[in-house]
């Protein structure tokens, strides 16, 4: 399979955990290991757990790491259906994530282009790979289904 197909497949199993907690704005997140097999998949749990940094890609990567056994998810992928916010792509350095790929551009808070570019910072010591817009106009539909 060639590289977009790859994330697109990905993509397709992030959107289907978005939705997973009906009250919660619908992000999913999906972390592959270096071989693409699936670690771990959240969606976003704010609202259902009262917790503020309950974000699907904090929770994805929480729960690779502890598949891992170990906070470092060198070349492992995180895929996101939304453009990460500051937290979300501090957090991803942090963990070290190789790439990023994610669907739908964030212009009000994302962090991957958008308003900052925290993950290809030069001054950090981690800078990630990345893929943005894939199957944006799907994920795209999914944000405005959800706030209309
Ligand atoms: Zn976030």
């Amino acid at each position: 399979m060639i590289r977009r197909e790859r994330h697109e497949v990905w993509m397709r199993r992030a959107l289907s955990v978005a939705s997973s907690s009906p009250r919660d704005v619908p992000v999913g997140a999906v972390v592959l290991d270096p071989d693409g097999g699936e670690l771990s998949a959240a969606g976003n749990e704010r609202e259902l757990t009262g917790d503020p940094t309950a974000h699907a890609e904090i929770l994805a990567l929480r729960r690779a790491a502890a598949v891992r056994g170990e906070w470092r998810l060198d070349g492992c992928t995180l895929v996101v259906t939304l453009e990460p916010c500051t937290m979300c792509a501090g957090a991803l350095v942090l963990a070290r994530v190789g790439t990023l790929v994610f669907g739908a551009w964030e212009p009000k808070t994302g962090a991957v282009g958008s308003l900052w570019d925290t993950v290809r910072d030069p001054r950090l010591n981690h800078r990630a790979e990345v893929y943005g817009g894939v199957l944006e106009a799907e994920c795209a539909r999914l944000m405005r289904g959800f706030f209309r």
